[in-house]
């Protein structure tokens, strides 16, 4: 999917679109952050290695009558110059909501 219809229908700005899958009435996006936008959570070093992931489903607007979910690749992420290993921040969602902010505009 094109990282202008990423942003503009959901809000997401630092990820790419892996796939789509067209399941029930879901469409679900499998994104992730470019390497480009990855940086460490806590100090923002670009000195960092990537330690694994996991996905995490995030409900966003619907599209005419089907659900729309990004499943999203989490990426955790080793800090060379601070020593943090965290979860990398999602920008398009606040805290633990499985929302993106879009979905309350
Ligand atoms: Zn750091």
């Amino acid at each position: 999917m094109n990282p202008s219809y990423l942003y503009h229908a959901f809000g997401v700005r630092h990820q790419e679109c892996t796939k789509t899958e067209y399941k029930g009435n879901q469409n679900i996006h499998y994104i992730q952050t470019r390497k480009e936008n990855l940086s460490c959570p806590e100090c923002k070093s670009r000195k960092i290695i990537r330690s694994g992931s996991i996905y995490r489903d995030i409900r966003s607007v619907p599209v005419g009558h089907r659900e729309t979910i990004l499943r999203m690749k989490v990426q955790r992420i080793e800090c060379k110059s601070c020593g943090c290993i965290r979860q990398e921040d999602i920008h398009f969602v606040t805290g633990k909501r499985s929302y993106t902010n879009k979905f309350f505009f």
